[in-house]
């Protein structure tokens, strides 16, 4: 049995994510989606709790992909899940620089663990979680780029904020 674990703060999850999320539970046994809560790393706009929401009722048609929050060590996660594999998404070259320093830097500390980078697709190659903020922040839209539930999300939080 291979398991994988997808890490990110997926704030919020956007259909890039998805698309690796969907493509990934094809090829492992068991996905997990690792959601970030790191409250020193940086400010998120949606709690943990409310990320975790979005990511479970995304994945929820999708019967091997799981969704669990931790902290520390991504290496540590790996260990005590029994999990080998790490996944990350790669969408520009800009990626592949810094994601290659997380990767070797994490192998070194846990060399049973590897790291499998899985390119985007086209389509989603200019999107990230920020841009979806940004856009929704304006009040644009944001309907190609997220699932239903996070676009709503999204525009309940703004109007609460603003
Ligand atoms: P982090 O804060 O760790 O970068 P993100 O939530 O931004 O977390 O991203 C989690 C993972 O998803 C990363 O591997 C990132 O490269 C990947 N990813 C983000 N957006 C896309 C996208 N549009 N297409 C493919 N992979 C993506």
């Amino acid at each position: 049995m291979l398991t994988a674990i997808y890490p990110g703060s997926f704030d919020p999850v956007t259909n890039g994510h998805l698309d690796i999320i969907s493509r990934a539970s094809q090829i492992f046994d068991t996905l997990i989606v690792g959601i970030l809560e790191n409250p020193q790393k940086k400010e998120y706009l949606f709690t943990v709790d409310e990320r975790e929401a979005m990511l479970r009722e995304v994945v929820k048609g999708i019967s091997n992909v799981t969704v669990e929050v931790f902290n520390g060590l991504l290496v540590r996660f790996a260990r005590q899940k029994k999990c080998r594999v790490i996944l990350r998404g790669l969408r520009a070259i800009s990626d592949y620089e810094y994601e290659t320093q997380i990767a070797i830097t994490n192998r070194k500390m846990s060399p049973e663990v590897e790291t499998f980078f899985l390119p985007t697709s086209t389509e989603f190659s200019y999107l990230n979680s920020t841009v979806v903020k940004e856009i929704a922040r304006f009040g644009g839209s944001v309907r190609c780029l997220v699932p239903e539930i996070v676009e709503r999300r999204l525009r309940e939080k703004f109007q609460t904020i603003s």
